[in-house]
């Protein structure tokens, strides 16, 4: 077996790995690689194989970085399966057409500028008809059955990854001179306690594992005491006749900061209140999430026995089209808008923190990762003017974060989680982690007693035996 690391590879973006065995070509993931530099259009553009040698693709989930590239790679002569879970295949359409529509207005953006000036029009680096090619080779797989990987002699099986909805963590089973082997993808993997999905599926027994470290190098606050905290700033703000802004992304912490804000209202520790959730994207993903409750945990399960739907409540109002977007602006008093994206660089949010910041009752409350160089980051590092569409604001509203609503496991997490197999490893490969969590993350794998651990460099191809 031979494994090739095209994405994600001492970086969090464009996961993509290729995996060769008994003559079968097959791709774990192919995500898009996300950012404005160049080099990030250019490794979307030119998939550094032939798309149409390979024999299937495996996706972990619906992240954009994971399955966002599918569209380039079908366009490019890849006709075969892409198999993903039933949830997992139906958030990637909507993801799928979603970034479609995004890369085609980006282009028409620029040709208006462009154009007029006699140069080149730029394409998008795929478009709607494209994604819709790629939506029709999805197959869908239950999680925990083996099944046959299409056009391959090899044996694969998803387990419940704990990270979004329908996300999966895979293995990838080959025979070769009359040994079986076994390589593990982590997928992103998810934290036990999360609210709606189940904890991820235990380690299963295998030779080569590869593991994301996102966070291979911090640990995390509690889901639990999130929720309260969450209730507790949008009380305070409440009392002040404040609004509460929440950037959020559509996918997965929308419906977890919806499902969280109901909670908190049935079991009384928020007083009712108009809740807004302000996303086309996040109504179509929500939509999918009410579709696949088999998916969710326990407690979740029993919350819909006695409200029904964890993502809807009296007090919330889901808006799609511009105008009712717009009209949020009007409510008078303590309100709570939730709306994308989830690091204040484009999108409806935009709209609602330039409307919300300048006024000191508000709060900007953060409930996810900001990275560096984005609006969130800076809001969140305390800066004091903000431009936004042109016009500068002075940043008077609070500005709050609430820390455990991560998605990925802590390093303690990841551990935890390779213990139990960890003198059965042949090796361990970190991938999706920037260089000091992938480092820190390797690290902690030798303390395991893993001395075959690394975080392999992009391109580095290594044979498994
Ligand atoms: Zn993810």
């Amino acid at each position: 077996m031979r494994l090739t690391f095209w994405g994600a590879a001492r970086q969090v973006t464009g996961s993509m790995h290729l995996v060769e065995a008994n003559g079968a070509r097959v791709l774990l993931d192919c995500g898009l690689m996300q950012g404005h530099r160049a080099e990030a259009k250019a490794r979307n553009a030119q998939l550094p194989f032939e798309s149409n040698h390979i024999h299937a693709v495996l996706v972990s989930h619906a992240h954009l970085d994971h399955c966002g590239n599918l569209p380039t790679l079908v366009k490019s002569g890849f006709t075969r399966d892409i198999v993903g879970t039933h949830a997992t295949n139906d958030l990637t359409r909507i993801m799928l057409l979603d970034a479609a529509k995004i890369q085609e207005q980006d282009a028409a953006y620029w040709n208006k500028k462009r154009v007029p000036r006699g140069e080149e029009p730029i394409a998008p680096l795929y478009t709607r008809a494209d994604a819709d090619a790629a939506i029709r080779s999805l197959t869908g797989r239950a999680y925990e059955k083996w099944f046959d990987v299409p056009g391959a002699r090899l044996r694969a099986q998803f387990l419940d990854a704990g990270h979004i909805l329908g996300s999966a963590i895979t293995v990838l089973e080959a025979q070769e001179n009359g040994q079986t082997l076994r390589l593990g993808f982590s997928g992103d993997l998810g934290v036990k306690g999360k609210l709606i999905l189940r904890d991820p599926a235990p380690v299963p027994p295998l030779d080569y594992l590869i593991i994301e470290g996102t966070y291979g190098d911090r640990l995390h606050a509690l889901p639990r005491d999130s929720e309260s905290e969450l209730a507790q700033l949008i009380e305070e703000t409440a009392e002040r006749d404040g609004k509460t802004i929440i950037p959020a992304f559509a996918l997965d912490r929308t419906q977890e900061v919806v499902y969280s804000i109901h909670r908190s209202i049935s079991n009384g520790m928020l007083a009712p209140l108009p809740v807004f959730a302000d996303s086309p994207l996040a109504m179509d993903a929500t939509e999918i999430y009410r579709m696949h409750p088999e998916v969710f945990d326990h407690e979740t399960v029993a919350f819909m026995e006695k409200y029904e739907d964890p993502f809807g409540f009296r007090q919330l109002t889901y808006t799609r089209d511009v105008e009712a977007s717009k009209a949020i602006n009007l409510v008078e008093g303590a309100a709570v808008i939730i709306s994308a994206n989830g690091m204040v660089e484009a999108g409806r949010i935009l709209h609602h923190v330039k409307n919300n910041i300048e006024d000191p009752r508000n709060t900007i409350l953060f409930v996810g990762y900001q990275a560096e160089n984005t609006l969130g980051r800076r809001i969140l590092d305390g800066i004091k003017r903000v431009r936004i569409f042109g016009e500068e604001y002075t940043v008077r509203a609070r500005i709050e974060r609430v820390d455990g609503f991560s998605a990925h496991a802590d390093r303690k997490g990841l551990l935890d989680w390779v213990r139990p197999i960890a003198s059965q490893l042949k090796g361990v490969f970190v991938v999706h982690a920037e260089e000091r969590a992938a480092d820190a993350l390797v690290q902690g794998l030798r303390e395991l007693g893993i001395e075959n651990a690394s975080a392999p460099a992009h391109g580095q191809q290594v044979t498994l035996n």
